[in-house]
C-alpha cells in the first residue's frame, strides 16, 4: 500500500501568523532602513552647502566671540550652525518676525558651547520661541501660573524648548565682557537637562569626569551661596547661587564671557568647564 503524507492546508489564520511574526517586522526594519538612508542624505546635504556670506556677516556684527574662537573650530561651528539651523524651529511671539539675523544669532552661540565636542548636540531640542523683549510666562510652561506671571529674559524646557527674549540675546551677544549672556546662559540649561533633568549635572563621558564635577561644584557652589548671602563681589553673578541648575549656567557665561577672571579667581571652576566644554577661552 502507498502511503502518501497529504500537505496540511494553509488557513487563512496561518497568513495572519506569517504576516505578524514576519511581514510587520520586514516592514517596521524596511520603515526604518529608509527613514535613516534619508536622514543622512538629507545631513549630508546640509554639511555639504557653503555657508553663506550673509550669515558670516551676522557673525561678524552680533557675535565677536565666533571671531575669538580657534581657526582649526570654524569649520566645525559652521557645520553645526547649519545643522542646528536645519533641524531646530524657530518662533516668533509678540509680533517677532523670524529672521536670518535671529536665526544665525540664536544658532552661533548655541553651537558655540558644542563646538569643542566633536558631534555634541542638542538631542532634545526642537524649537526655539523669540519674544521682542522680556516676557511673562507662557501659559505652555510645565509650571505656568496664571495668577503669578513673572517677567524673564530666556528659559528652557526638559521638553526641548528655549525661549529667548531678542533684545537682551542680541545685546548678550554683542557685549562679550560683561558675563551675561542669555543665550549662552539658556543653551547651558538645555546641555544640563539632556538627561531630562535640569540640576546642574550635565552628562558626562566618564565615572571620573562625574566625580570630579560633583566635587567642585558642590564645593564652589556653598562658596557662592554665601558671598550672595553677604552680598559680596564675584565674578559669578549671584544669581547663580539660586540652585545647581543656575550655578551651571551663570559660571558658563563668565568662562566664555570672563575667562581670565574666572581662571584667576575661581580656578577650579575654570578647570572643570574647560574639560566639559573642551574649549579653553583665556587663550582666545
Ligand atoms: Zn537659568
Amino acid at each position: 500500500m502507498l502511503r502518501t503524507n497529504k500537505p496540511t492546508p494553509i488557513t487563512s489564520s496561518t497568513y495572519v501568523l506569517l504576516f505578524v511574526f514576519l511581514g510587520i517586522p520586514a516592514l517596521l526594519f524596511g520603515g526604518q532602513y529608509l527613514f535613516a538612508r534619508r536622514y543622512r542624505a538629507k545631513k549630508q546635504a546640509v554639511v555639504t552647502a557653503d555657508f553663506p556670506d550673509t550669515w558670516n556677516a551676522i557673525l561678524l556684527s552680533n557675535v565677536p566671540l565666533v571671531s575669538k574662537l580657534p581657526s582649526h573650530f570654524r569649520q566645525r561651528l559652521e557645520t553645526n550652525i547649519k545643522l542646528f539651523l536645519a533641524e531646530v524651529s524657530f518662533e516668533g511671539q509678540g509680533g517677532v518676525q523670524i529672521t536670518d539675523e535671529i536665526r544665525v544669532t540664536v544658532a552661533a552661540q548655541a553651537c558655540l558651547l558644542t563646538v569643542g565636542r566633536e558631534d555634541k548636540r542638542y538631542p532634545r531640542l526642537k524649537n526655539v520661541i523669540i519674544y521682542p523683549s522680556a516676557f511673562t510666562d507662557s501659559p505652555r510652561a510645565p509650571n505656568f501660573d496664571p495668577d503669578n506671571p513673572t517677567y524673564r529674559l530666556g528659559e528652557s524646557w526638559t521638553t526641548g524648548t528655549v525661549i529667548l527674549a531678542w533684545d537682551s540675546t542680541k545685546r548678550g551677544a554683542i557685549n562679550i565682557h560683561d558675563g551675561r549672556n542669555v543665550a549662552l546662559h539658556e543653551f547651558a540649561h538645555q546641555l544640563d537637562q539632556e538627561d531630562g533633568v535640569g540640576d546642574g549635572v550635565p552628562i558626562f563621558q566618564s565615572q571620573s569626569a562625574f566625580t570630579a564635577w560633583s566635587q567642585v561644584f558642590t564645593k564652589e557652589y556653598e562658596i557662592q551661596v554665601k558671598k550672595a548671602t553677604k552680598g559680596r563681589r564675584s565674578v559669578l553673578d549671584h544669581y547663580g547661587a539660586t540652585n545647581y541648575a543656575e550655578f551651571f549656567a551663570v559660571s558658563t557665561e563668565a568662562f566664555f564671557e570672563k575667562p581670565k577672571q574666572l581662571k584667576r579667581k575661581r580656578p577650579e571652576i575654570y578647570k572643570i568647564l574647560k574639560n566639559y566644554y573642551r574649549l579653553d577661552p583665556v587663550s582666545w
